[in-house]
């Protein structure tokens, strides 16, 4: 009895687990609105040619203002939206936003996440179909990135879909690159034509530790991005010194807070009409 009292008490006083629960279901049961309340919105993160620092993509990054939440980070609502089935309807919504958004830019290709979810739904290809057939959008001007993870590397369905999607000319990245999971044998049998270094590399490196794990993770990053013909794009750029160092290391595209945040379609639209807007500072 005693014990069972105790086991009692141990889950009564966890109100922050209580407080959690709670959110995630005022969480999931908002999401289920937001989009008819038009609540969801895209911000676009340029990605640039690091030698002149040429704007070449933009990643569409979701937001969610709530209306008594305040902003909602997507790394909270994305694994909401994927637990109660929501990411669906919220990504076939962020890929005909983000199609829409890139037929203003046609020098960029425009990147979407996808999550793993999204990618075994026996309509996702249709989905990506329907998108660039109702815009009209070319579709190597579109990028799908991938996180990696065990779907994306053993999943026979998501290897079909992949390959679905490349040969109708979408671009595919791999996201995060370096962080979680990874299957370098499956890597090197997969139809893709980017990868992204994780921030939290990005974060360790400075030019002058040319001898450092973090800098040879990178040298195999860019031999294994050069032989897929793959491009390789360094996330989370914040300061000179991560723009040198990767410039150093020959890393081709990059972004981050250094460079430019994410910001909105028309913000956008404006940085690509004014050219050399986008100096990082030091640089
Ligand atoms: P991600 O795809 O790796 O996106 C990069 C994240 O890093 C974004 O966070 C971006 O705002 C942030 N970031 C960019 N530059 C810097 C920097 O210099 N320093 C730091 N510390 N952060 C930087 P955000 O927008 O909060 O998104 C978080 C994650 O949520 C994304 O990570 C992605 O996995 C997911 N996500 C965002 N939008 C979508 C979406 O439309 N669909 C899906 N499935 N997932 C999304
Ligand atoms: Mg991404
Ligand atoms: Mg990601
Ligand atoms: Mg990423």
């Amino acid at each position: 009895a005693v014990k069972r009292a105790g086991r009692r008490q141990v889950r009564r006083y966890h109100p922050e687990q209580d407080a959690a629960t709670e959110r995630f279901q005022v969480l999931a049961r908002d999401l289920g609105h937001a989009l008819a309340r038009r609540e969801l919105s895209l911000r676009f993160q340029p990605v640039y040619r690091l030698r002149d620092l040429t704007p070449v993509k933009a990643e569409a990054l979701l937001r969610w203002s709530h209306p008594a939440l305040g902003q909602v980070s997507p790394a909270e609502f994305i694994p909401v939206a994927e637990r109660v089935g929501l990411i669906v309807p919220v990504g076939e919504w962020v890929l005909r936003a983000a199609c829409r958004s890139a037929l203003g830019w046609p020098g960029l290709v425009v990147s979407v996440n996808v999550s793993p979810v999204q990618l075994l739904h026996p309509e996702f290809g249709a989905t990506v179909r329907g998108a660039l057939h109702d815009t009209d959008l070319p579709p190597h001007h579109l990028e799908l990135e991938l996180t990696e993870t065990a779907v994306l590397y053993e999943d026979d369905r998501a290897a079909a879909t992949l390959q679905e999607l490349r040969d109708l000319g979408v671009r595919v990245s791999i996201d995060d690159f370096g962080s979680g999971y990874s299957n370098l044998a499956r890597l090197r049998t997969m139809p893709i034509t980017g990868m992204k270094l994780d921030r939290s590399l990005t974060a360790d490196l400075t030019s002058d530790q040319a001898g450092s794990f973090v800098h040879a993770l990178t040298r195999a990053a860019l031999e294994i991005a050069r032989n897929m013909r793959a491009d390789l794009t360094a996330e989370g750029i914040e300061t000179p010194a991560h723009l040198s160092a990767l410039r150093e290391l020959g890393c081709p595209l990059g972004q981050g807070h250094g460079l430019c945040r994410p910001i909105t379609a028309p913000e956008l639209s404006a940085l690509l009409a004014a050219p050399r807007t986008a100096q990082p500072e030091g640089a």
